[in-house]
């Protein structure tokens, strides 16, 4: 079917295909340097990888094991840096790490942790201590054993969020991002790219000076679509999935705990009422697609609560589980866990010189620094283009002054002093300080609209929809926010009702 929209045969610098982590982070990084970009993703920003992480910001403590310093040191530098971009939704997390059924000697993690404080950018964040978990608060829960733990700090992320602030502040400048939209094919022509890409209207073509391939888990099925493309380089696809438990023990500290067979598992508050437990290491065979937790995984992950929380986790108090599938760089390593999680870029220019660049591997942690590598490598093709800008340039709604989230929630709830302390910090830890440009003149909760649910006002289904490329009640509920864990099930038949009557209306 030709599209209605063929007419404007777009043209532009850079198309990406894949509304990941590293996908929108690359189209925010472009087109802050000047390039017109076109993003297409083929169902929601963040519906894959991206939203099923463990959602910390971190080193990778586990990666020095491996002796994967080069990767570990950039993440670590990372921490902070992303941390002053999007204090609204990255912000720190102690991890109580106990020696009770450790396989490693203490000596070896305090090693480690040692590396860990000192392998760079630490400035904010706290250095390791030793505690005793018999007199210290953090071991309430925790059964009895070796009392020695150490605690250390890494960063949490809305994982979903940042993916969505990524293609905002693309999209302020001047990035064209369209989810629900899949490429089917590129061909090289004559130095260019020409991409046949489909949304519900139909296919349209779109010529490109470069395009760069990152779809996450799909990066070789992307190479499949074009028809000259290089394949010495593969993915290693490894599932992950994670349990949502009630709240397993009191405090804001997370814990990474140490099983039997060396793997770790992170027990982290979430979403105020429960515990996040995750996450397993395991092949995964079929094609790429959705993925969900199987018996096995799930054993796993309770039978660790069970060997260090007093309170055992029966399997029908999980109120959520998801899944993810980590598109790893295969390095040939023996086992899931052991693969690289580093990356590796891979630029084919064919015969006639159009560029392809293709991304293996990655984390959330690493998305920027990713994205800046990627741009040095298409920089040639693309003479005159700006200098790096991302390191110290606020996503939206982060320029929130000194990382003080508590200070500017106080400012805001003398402003909005009819509404809700909890909706109101809901809405600054969603939306920073762009939740001003939500709420706009509101005096009361009144003034949104009609609430779906928890909260959820149709003025922020609005703003979701325009400002955030919301779709569906899924979009809204689990990756613009987790409103889903809170709700009642007919709210998402109501949001989806109120977005189609937008449609429709
Ligand atoms: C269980 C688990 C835990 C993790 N924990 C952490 C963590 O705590 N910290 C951390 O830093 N990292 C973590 N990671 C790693 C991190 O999540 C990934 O490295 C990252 O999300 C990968 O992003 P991506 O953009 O490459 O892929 P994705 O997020 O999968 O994005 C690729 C996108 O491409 C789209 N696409 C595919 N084909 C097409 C097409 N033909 N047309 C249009 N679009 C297409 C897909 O729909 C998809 O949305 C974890 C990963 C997993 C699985």
């Amino acid at each position: 079917m030709q599209h209605p929209n063929q007419a404007l045969d777009e043209e532009v610098d850079l198309l990406i295909v894949g509304g990941g982590i590293n996908g929108t982070g690359i189209a925010r990084d472009a087109a802050g340097r000047g390039l017109s970009v076109l993003l297409v993703e083929q169902e929601d920003l963040a519906s894959h990888t991206s939203s099923a992480s463990t959602k910390l910001i971190h080193g990778g403590l586990r990666y020095l094991e491996y002796r994967e310093f080069r990767l570990v040191r950039e993440a670590l530098i990372e921490r902070e840096r992303l941390w002053r971009m999007a204090p609204h939704i990255i912000w720190p997390l102690e991890f109580v790490l106990p020696q009770s059924n450790s396989p490693r000697p203490a000596w070896l993690v305090r090693l480690g942790l040692f590396l860990y404080d000192h392998l760079g950018g630490r400035k904010r964040l706290p250095a390791t201590r030793t505690v005793a978990l018999d007199r210290d608060p953090v071991g309430r829960g925790l059964k009895p054993g070796n009392p020695k733990a150490f605690v250390y700090s890494d960063c949490w992320v809305e994982d979903s969020r940042l993916v969505v602030l990524n293609a905002r502040d693309a999209a302020d400048r001047g990035a064209t991002i369209l989810t629900r939209t899949r490429l089917i094919d590129a061909r090289r022509n004559g130095g260019d790219w020409v991409a046949t890409i489909e949304d519900t209207a139909g296919q349209r073509s779109v010529r490109a000076r470069a395009v760069v391939n990152a779809a996450g888990p799909w990066v070789a099925d992307v190479l499949g679509k074009v028809p000259d493309a290089r394949r010495d380089r593969g993915v290693r696809l490894v599932k992950g999935s994670h349990i949502v438990v009630p709240r397993l023990y009191d405090g804001a500290h997370a814990f990474l705990l140490q099983n039997p067979d060396r793997r770790v598992v992170f027990a982290i508050p979430y979403e105020q009422h429960y515990t996040l437990v995750g996450t397993t290491d395991e092949a995964w065979q079929g094609a790429p697609g959705r993925a969900t937790i199987d018996h096995q995984e799930t054993t796993y992950l309770l039978d660790t609560i069970a060997r260090y929380f007093k309170r055992p986790v029966l399997q029908d108090e999980i109120v959520w589980s998801y899944s993810g599938i980590r598109p790893l760089y295969d390095d040939h390593a023996t086992s899931a866990s052991a693969v690289t999680r580093d990356y590796v870029l891979d630029l084919d220019t064919g015969t006639d010189g159009a560029p392809m660049l293709s991304i293996f591997g990655g984390k959330i942690t690493t998305y920027r620094k990713l994205a800046e590598h990627a741009l040095r490598e298409l920089t040639r093709f693309f003479p005159g283009i700006g200098p790096a800008w991302t390191a110290d340039a606020t996503l939206p709604g982060g320029d929130i002054a000194d990382l003080d989230v508590e200070r500017y929630l106080a400012t805001l709830q003398r402003r909005y002093a009819a509404f809700p302390p909890p909706l109101l910090h809901r809405l600054v830890r969603a939306y920073g300080t762009r939740a001003e440009r939500m709420l706009g003149n509101a005096q009361s909760p009144a003034d949104l609209g009609d609430d779906l649910g928890a909260g959820l006002s149709t003025r922020e289904v609005d703003y979701l929809r325009v400002e955030e490329w919301a779709r569906s009640a899924e979009d809204i509920l689990y990756r613009r926010s987790k409103l889903g864990v809170h709700v009642p099930p007919e709210t998402a038949a109501r949001v989806d009702d109120y977005l189609a009557s937008l449609i429709n209306g």
